[in-house]
């Protein structure tokens, strides 16, 4: 306590810290009012497959438009959601979104995508959490096998028995189920098999320093591939922004792409735009692989 440290704590109060503190206060108060308000927004980010040499997904990613400070990253207020409980009411909003969205393209005869959203741990625990997926597909209408659920290694470690009973319920929707950020959590891979999966997501920490010679990430994501495919799983690779990563990629069969060297995440203008253009064009650059 400060007052047993003696005078000298005080100086631990940087106005910096102040700054920093005050600010999550404010964020945490203001995002109560953020979905109500309409400042949330979904943008999404193409998936590119080497199997078809162009756009077969995007993923779903909250941005947060907060009237006086501007855009607000996800990293800086999804905690503050999960620990006030607000993730819950957003995570079933940009679902909805994500879906109602995906399902909007189908209807204006674009070619269908994927949409890939991602799950909070909290959400994920809710007792409710696959009757609100089935609800949400039944109001938007948007056909299952379209939508996929991005979870991470931690939220299938807990609570086991219960975390099977829900991904089943969810495979038997119809719905499609990814790993995010794999290789960053648990280290042991064996609980990979005891669940139904779909996808393995390489995290974009490995995919980063691919090219830098001295790491280990050259051969994590060698392994990762072969994992995945050993277990019948799709492997994609996130944070992809060069060539020689694509390349890298492509040798070590890796099935599916996302990341800057193939586009930002986009407003759903600017992704509509480029659905009316087609999804194999050479602005995925990878028509060279087929
Ligand atoms: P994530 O799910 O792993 O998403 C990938 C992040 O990498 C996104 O950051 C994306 O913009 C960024 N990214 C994509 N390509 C590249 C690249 O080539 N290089 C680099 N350096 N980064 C790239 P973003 O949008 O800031 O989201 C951060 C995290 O916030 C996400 O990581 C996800 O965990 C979380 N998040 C985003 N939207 C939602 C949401 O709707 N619900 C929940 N629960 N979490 C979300
Ligand atoms: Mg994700
Ligand atoms: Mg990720
Ligand atoms: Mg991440």
């Amino acid at each position: 306590h400060a007052k047993e440290q003696g005078r000298n704590t005080y100086r631990f109060y940087t106005p910096q810290m102040h700054a920093t503190s005050m600010e999550q206060l404010t964020l945490s108060n203001d995002l109560r009012y953020a979905l109500e308000r309409g400042e949330l927004h979904l943008c999404y980010q193409p998936q590119v497959s080497f199997e078809t040499g162009g756009l077969i997904g995007v993923e779903a990613l909250l941005r947060w438009i907060h009237p006086k400070l501007g855009m607000i990253p996800p990293d800086r207020f999804i905690p503050l959601a999960e620990d006030t409980g607000l993730i819950v009411p957003i995570g079933t909003w940009v679902l909805h979104e994500a879906c109602r969205q995906a399902m909007m393209w189908v209807a204006q005869g674009l070619p269908s995508l994927r949409v890939a959203v991602n799950i909070s741990a909290k959400q994920f625990r809710e007792s409710d959490f696959s009757d609100t997926v089935k609800a949400v597909l039944q109001t938007t209408g948007l056909a299952p096998n379209l939508l996929e659920l991005e979870l991470t290694e931690g939220m299938l470690i807990e609570n086991v028995t219960q975390t099977k009973l829900t991904l089943q319920s969810l495979k038997d929707m119809g719905v499609t189920l990814a790993i995010d950020d794999f290789g960053t959590g648990y280290s042991s891979l064996s609980y990979l098999k005891h669940f139904p999966l779909d996808r393995l997501k390489i995290d974009k920490s490995f995919v980063k320093e691919i090219a830098e010679k001295s790491g280990d990430a050259a051969a994590i994501v060698e392994a990762v591939v072969a994992l995945g495919h050993s277990l019948k799983l799709t492997v994609i690779a996130e944070g992809v922004e060069q060539q020689d990563q694509v390349d890298f990629l492509h040798n070590r069969k890796c099935d599916e792409l996302q990341g800057y060297f193939f586009s930002r995440p986009l407003t759903p203008q600017a992704l509509e735009e480029l659905l009316r253009k087609g999804v194999n064009g050479p602005e995925f650059c990878l028509y060279r692989y087929q």
